[in-house]
């Protein structure tokens, strides 16, 4: 059972209906948990036509990590909304790099570029997590998103491998932080799924296709998939589990050498 009825969620990272964030809205609000949202405005429109399809959306409200005080306007809007309310759950789906990082060679990516890709994919974790804490309750549950070139090269990636790398480390900085109260951080490291962030990776339906042509369940992952991972992680099914990259990519992780060359 995954016992969720009644908890609360701070889920950022909603852009569309593709967003990896919105897979796991559904399937929390399905568990019973009431969600407030955190959207950037560049995204409003499309955040305000879907909050209208989970009643679970108890709010929604601003939020950009670029920078803390940007950040601490979600905290502060929610409080002033929900007097001593605190979430059990919260879901860190946020990635960017400046288009520069990718159209440059990675040997010249460098300077405020660098710095807003290692910021908003990276150190947000750190940064959300900071503000979220006064509004958490113990034993809270935070699950952030990754991909598996942190630690393998993957053509075009870039220098989003890098944060991501980073992103991990944070994971385990902060579990080993947060765990002696009793707060968990975890990772999924999911497979490529087509989302508007992943629309900015230079080759994505070729990396897709050969995902699915040899990853072991020869097929690639959705939101649904990864959102299974996220509503165990946020359950107590999950309670001794923290600071790990738990990977949702139908197996691909697991293997070296293609099928598909033999
Ligand atoms: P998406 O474009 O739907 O979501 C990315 C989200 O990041 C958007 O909601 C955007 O508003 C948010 N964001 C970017 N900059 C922000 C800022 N400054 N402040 C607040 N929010 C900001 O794409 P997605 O694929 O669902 O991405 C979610 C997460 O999953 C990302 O961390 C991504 O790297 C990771 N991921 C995606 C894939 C994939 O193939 N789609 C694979 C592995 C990991």
């Amino acid at each position: 059972m995954l016992r969720l009825q009644g908890k609360v969620a701070f889920v950022f990272g909603v852009a569309s209906e593709d967003s990896i964030a919105w897979g796991i809205c559904k399937r929390l609000a399905e568990a019973g948990v009431t969600l407030y949202l955190g959207y950037q405005k560049r995204f409003m429109s499309r955040v305000f036509k879907l909050k209208d399809e989970l009643d679970a959306i108890a709010g929604f409200y601003p939020l950009d990590v670029a920078e803390d005080e940007t950040t601490a306007e979600f905290f502060e809007a929610f409080s002033k909304e929900n007097p001593g309310l605190k979430a059990d759950i919260m879901v860190h789906a946020i990635g960017f790099a400046p288009r520069e990082c990718f159209d440059r060679p990675i040997i010249f990516v460098e300077g405020s570029a660098l710095d807003a890709a290692m910021t908003v994919s990276a150190h947000s974790l750190q940064r959300c997590l900071r503000h979220a804490l006064p509004h958490l309750n113990p034993g809270s549950s935070t699950i952030t998103l990754t991909y598996a070139a942190s630690t393998r090269f993957v053509p075009s990636y870039g220098i989003m491998s890098i944060a991501k790398a980073g992103l991990e480390c944070w994971t385990r900085e902060l579990a080993c932080h947060l765990g002696p109260d009793g707060h968990r951080v975890n990772a999924i490291s999911s497979g490529p799924i087509k989302t508007i962030a992943a629309g900015g990776i230079p080759g994505f339906d070729r990396i897709l296709e050969h995902v699915e042509a040899n990853a072991p369940l020869r097929r690639n992952v959705n939101q649904d998939d990864v959102a299974g991972c996220a509503a165990w992680l946020a359950s107590d099914l999950s309670a001794g589990v923290t600071g790990q990259i738990i990977h949702v990519d139908a197996g691909y992780s697991a293997t070296m050498v293609p099928e598909s060359i033999m």
